[in-house]
């Protein structure tokens, strides 16, 4: 039963934040929405216990469509960083700000990228694509990045600071019109470079808050050096290009790892 203690230390700790948010903010539906995702996610880790090779995609539909589906276009949550950026202004601490605190601020402290391995509704369409690995080297473009999150800020600052009328219907087309561009460019960007996740490493601004924060993650795959051989499958098999046998917090594109796996599944030698 050893071997069942994280799916239920996960769902332990996605529960003590649905109980505190419901008790704290007198709504029910942080008890119902940090519940899914946490049960999502403890039977994500469960069926990769037991080696279901699909295990992590049954994680990222699970939770990328509830919450692009269920939250964005039924509730009508803008959860991606315009939304952010509004409930900032608006000094509102609710659904999205919530979200970016436990998903991409804080929760990368313990849990790193899992974000971007198991719940984002973008990387769960691009990693569908057939280039599961970049097929040519890096790109020094991740500077994109930097522009998009200005100009998401500067978006809903714009909005905001000229009183414009009706701007929850505005956070709502733009968190359609926003994923339409996000995907048409995630899946543009993949088929050119031959790489499903070319916007996670040069576009996507989350990673702004993301990236330093994972540096400090608690959770990291670490490697054994009395047992790796040197083959080299690990890094063959990364998405995200990562020097995993390098156990420094400094390794190259450490603050990339989206805690998928696939190196630790495909070392001959346990040593992940
Ligand atoms: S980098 Fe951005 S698009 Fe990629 S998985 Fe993470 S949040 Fe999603
Ligand atoms: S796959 Fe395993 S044995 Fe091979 S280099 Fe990576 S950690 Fe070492
Ligand atoms: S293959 Fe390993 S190092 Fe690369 S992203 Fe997945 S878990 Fe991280």
């Amino acid at each position: 039963m050893r071997k069942y203690i994280l799916p239920a230390v996960l769902l332990l700790l996605f529960e003590t934040i649905a109980v505190t948010l419901w008790l704290t903010k007198d709504n029910l539906f942080y008890l119902f929405n940090f519940s899914y995702i946490g049960i999502a996610i403890s039977f994500g880790v469960v069926l990769y216990i037991k080696k279901y090779k699909h295990a992590r995609k049954v994680v990222q539909l699970l939770v990328g469509t509830y919450m692009l589906l269920y939250l964005g276009l039924i509730c009508g949550e803008n959860m991606q960083i315009e939304g952010f950026w509004y409930y900032l202004f608006t000094g509102v601490f609710e659904a999205a700000t919530i979200h970016y605190a436990v998903a991409k601020i804080f929760g990368p402290l313990i849990f790193g990228r899992g974000w971007c391995g198991y719940a984002c509704w973008t990387a769960m369409v691009l990693d569908f694509l057939p280039y599961k690995t970049a097929k040519a080297p890096r790109k020094r473009a991740g500077w994109i990045r930097y522009i998009v999150f200005a100009g998401s800020l500067v978006f809903v600052a714009a909005l905001f600071f000229s009183h414009v009328g009706h701007i929850e219907k505005i956070m709502f087309w733009s968190f359609i019109i926003g994923n339409i561009i996000y995907y048409a460019a995630g899946i543009l960007l993949a088929l050119i470079l031959k790489d499903n996740r070319a916007f996670c490493k040069y576009i996507c601004p989350v990673t702004v808050f993301l990236k330093p924060m994972s540096y400090f993650s608690l959770f990291r795959i670490k490697c054994d050096k009395n047992k790796c051989i040197s083959c080299g499958k690990c890094k063959k098999v990364c998405p995200m290009e990562v020097d995993i046998t390098d156990n420094s917090r400094k390794r190259r594109n450490g603050t990339e790892c989206i805690l998928c796996m696939e190196c630790v599944k495909n070392c001959p030698k346990d040593a992940l």
